[in-house]
């Protein structure tokens, strides 16, 4: 059996079928119908946040998040080290991706390298609470006031994380969030955005739909809405998303006393609840993991680079040296965690990671 980085959680199908009668009975695919309604309040409730929308994925959602606070150009700072839909996003509505370094001990943005970055250019701040580790919000907010710029939270791994009691979705003016299949809670493909004002979240909730409320043409909008289909596997999801969590929980904590000394973790982060999203390991050099690679492979065990590379050396972005960003995407893996990862496996990863590092 192949054991890959990740699985997506599957609910007992009866339940999925049970909701698709539903649709199949009220003939509803789209358009804001009940599965979308009731689970976009649910989740509102979850994350205790004002105002929360679903969308068709996470991509589409921080571009509706751009287009939303009216940036057609400039500059967006942002982060080296994330999944490449961070910066796509930012190119797709005709920015500048605009790199600042990151903090070594849990690798988000160093809110220092930002405030250095700002000029007369900036349109916004992207921060990612990658891997579902907060972002240093308390600074980054304080910049964004103080500059008057614009704060977008990327926080695609973030569901189910909490800063000081708050779900990491409730930072910023905006945040965003992925529920594909890969990431801890999915529909299948989604995504979300939590708004703080409901002004801007009305914008959203307009472009999102063609940018019209029935014959009254406002803006072009695009077509960024999710189905009843997709929503439905999420609504029944969304039941064992504490399950999930505590799951996830478990197997990393039995990584943490299986791998305790032989590589390092981003430091432990005060006032964070986690989601347990990822186990990524840090190795001292490239070789290291690129051996540690090999062997699992061997094993027929596919852990993946999360994240390499470097997003500020891509071909297609302007250059700007990020070395911190640079030296940790050569040595960092995210090994195998999700739902139904048996022990023999995660002690077997274990000791193959031991044994070539050791
Ligand atoms: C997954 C991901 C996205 C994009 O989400 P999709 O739903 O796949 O479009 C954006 N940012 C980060 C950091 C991600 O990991």
């Amino acid at each position: 059996m192949s054991v890959f980085v990740t699985k997506p959680f599957v609910p007992p199908l009866e339940e999925y079928i049970a909701e698709l009668e539903k649709i199949w009975r009220d003939r509803v695919f789209t358009n804001q119908g009940r599965c979308v309604t009731s689970l976009e309040k649910v989740i509102r409730e979850y994350l205790q946040c004002q105002n929360f929308q679903l969308v068709s994925n996470g991509t589409i959602a921080l571009q509706l998040a751009i287009d939303a606070l009216n940036i057609k150009e400039g500059e967006i700072i942002t982060t080296p080290f994330t999944y490449v839909a961070t910066i796509t996003s930012i190119l797709w509505q005709r920015c500048t991706p605009v790199f600042a370094d990151i903090e070594l001990n849990n690798f988000t943005i160093n809110p220092e390298e930002v405030e250095a970055l700002i000029s007369s250019h900036t349109k916004a701040i992207m921060p990612v609470h990658v891997f579902g580790y907060a972002c240093k919000v308390d600074e980054l907010e304080k910049i964004s006031k103080n500059y008057n710029v614009p704060l977008i939270y990327d926080a695609a791994h973030a569901f189910g994380s909490k800063y000081k009691g708050q779900s990491l979705l409730t930072f910023g003016d905006l945040s965003t969030v992925s529920f594909h299949a890969t990431k801890l809670y999915h529909m299948a493909e989604g995504g979300g955005i939590s708004v703080n004002s409901t002004q801007l979240s009305s914008r959203v909730d307009l472009l999102k739909r063609f940018g019209h409320h029935y014959d009254e043409y406002i803006c072009p909008g695009i077509n960024a809405k999710i189905s009843e289909i997709q929503a439905a596997l999420g609504l029944v999801n969304f039941k064992y998303l504490n399950s999930i969590i505590s799951e996830r929980k478990s197997i990393s904590m039995k990584y943490d006393y299986l791998l305790d000394n032989v590589i390092s973790r981003p430091a432990a982060q005060e006032g964070l609840d986690y989601n347990y999203a990822y186990y990524p390991v840090v190795f001292d050099n490239e070789a290291e993991l690129l051996k540690v690679i090999d062997t699992l492979n061997k094993c027929d065990i596919y852990p993946r680079r999360y994240f390499y590379p470097s997003l500020n050396t891509l071909p297609y972005v302007e250059k700007r040296s990020c070395p911190i960003s640079e030296s940790l995407s050569k040595r960092i893996l995210c090994i195998p965690l999700y739902i139904g990862l048996e022990d023999d496996y995660i002690e077997k990863i274990a000791l193959l990671i031991k044994k070539t590092v050791g």
